[in-house]
């Protein structure tokens, strides 16, 4: 990771020496369309990482719980989150605060990408994704079980 004391942006939503990843390494069709940036990951002097994700229109991020939180800032575009039970709609520089073994999901619901910051400690558990029981029972809510994909 760069030590350097300023990154330029090169392109809208690109930065200087900054590698564009996969969303998640191992794959898979739980998500679609998500690319990851790591901004910041100096563990020297953060326990923290702030990345970049962005989802192409149409695209979703896996639907996951995990014991660390996510503290997001939507950075462009529109979308939606599923937090627990709820959805909300997003719109450039709202807040998302994913708590601890919250159900979450992120689409680019609005016809364009939906691009937004993720601080996360560095040293964090492997997301857990949802058996069939947590599934029944997400749709116990109509609205939620018509926003999931998995
Ligand atoms: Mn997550």
């Amino acid at each position: 990771m760069s030590k350097k004391t300023h990154i330029a942006q090169t392109d809208p939503f690109r930065w200087e020496g900054i590698p564009l990843l996969a969303y998640k390494e191992d794959g898979g069709t739980h998500f679609r369309d998500v690319t990851r940036q790591v901004l910041f990951d100096d563990s020297e002097h953060h326990d923290t990482q702030l990345r970049y994700f962005e989802i192409a229109a149409g695209g979703h991020s896996t639907l996951e719980r995990h014991q660390h939180a996510h503290s997001v800032m939507v950075l462009r575009g529109r979308g939606h989150a599923l937090v627990g039970g709820a959805i909300h709609e997003l719109a450039p520089h709202d807040l998302v605060r994913v708590p601890p073994m919250t159900w979450h999901q992120f689409r680019a619901t609005g016809g364009e990408p939906l691009g937004f910051l993720c601080l996360v400690r560095r040293e964090r558990d492997k997301p857990q994704r949802p058996t069939a029981g947590d599934l029944a029972a997400l749709r116990a809510d109509p609205a939620v079980g018509a926003f999931i994909r998995h």
